[in-house]
């Protein structure tokens, strides 16, 4: 396995970096995972863009532009002769003192990584999931906001504990106020009665590719959704619940802090939307 560090090709076993790097030392920088199927890589220039965006809002500078980031991620997957693969991009402030102070260190680095993923194992998607949700809260938005995929992932680490504790592999969190903003790396969405809804982007949840393309897929379909905020008592009391994330794909859950949702499988709203996924991802990309 080939990994894209720093303007070169290494070995997965040579692949490391510098301990006064900023990104190990204070979780400074950013990242972005996407996803490859059968070679087509799936909205590339929307997760580059948010990548530039999330650089942006930390004022870091990524020395490659777009165009650039686009072949050197097509690259590492052909170099790795990846049909199907996850794509990890980080971009940490790079090697600097052991102070604070970002503009100690010299340049960013880019690293690329690529390999085969499978997140929950293929029985789940037919089952669906059990989460639980959990007492940690996404930050608010007037903070650092939750559209910053940086490196500093301890709030949704502390989401994945508790799920762990909990005996589940995923988790609900909500924000501040109580409403429900998304899991551990994925947002949610919930049907009732034939309404399907999803929270803002205000109320702490990553506005994720792959939710963005769920919206279009049920836009299409003539389904009525809409962003909107809801709480923990919607989402137990929901006719269907479902995730989506690029690691995810989209997956049902099935129940919610042990309360069980419909009739305990995964609904039709959410099978449709999972099959109209997955026709989609090996159209809309890029080859
Ligand atoms: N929410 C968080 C916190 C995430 O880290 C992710 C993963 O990227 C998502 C949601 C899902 O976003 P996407 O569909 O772009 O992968």
């Amino acid at each position: 396995q080939w990994i894209y560090l720093d303007g070169q090709y290494v070995k997965k076993e040579d692949a490391v970096v510098s301990v006064y790097d900023h990104g190990f030392l204070y979780g400074d920088g950013v990242f972005e995972g996407i996803r490859m199927y059968d070679g087509n890589v799936f909205r590339l220039e929307e997760h580059v863009d948010r990548l530039y965006d999330s650089a942006k809002a930390i004022m870091l500078d990524i020395e490659v532009s777009k165009e650039e980031m686009c072949d050197i991620i097509v690259d590492t997957l052909k170099k790795n002769q990846l049909e199907n693969a996850y794509i990890r991009v980080v971009i940490s402030r790079g090697v600097g003192n052991l102070g604070l102070d970002p503009f100690s260190c010299k340049r960013p680095q880019l690293i690329v990584i690529a390999e085969q993923l499978a997140l929950f194992p293929k029985e789940l998607y037919e089952s669906g999931i059990e989460i639980v949700s959990v007492a940690s809260r996404r930050n608010r938005a007037d903070v650092l906001s939750p559209k910053v995929k940086s490196l500093n992932y301890l709030n949704n680490i502390l989401v994945k504990i508790e799920a762990n504790l909990a005996g589940v592999s995923e988790a609900l969190m909500m924000n501040d106020q109580g409403y429900v903003a998304e899991g551990s790396a994925d947002n949610i969405f919930i049907v009732k009665k034939g309404k399907i809804l999803t929270p803002p982007g205000y109320v702490g949840a990553l506005e994720g590719i792959t939710r963005n393309a769920i919206i279009e897929l049920a836009e299409k379909s003539g389904f009525d959704i809409k962003e909107d905020v809801f709480t923990r008592h919607d989402v137990y009391t929901a006719d269907e619940v479902f995730l989506t994330g690029t690691a995810a794909e989209v997956i049902a859950v099935v129940k919610v802090d042990g309360r069980v949702i419909g009739d305990g499988k995964p609904g039709s709203y959410t099978n449709q939307l999972l099959q109209e996924f997955r026709n989609t991802v090996t159209q809309d990309g890029r080859k």
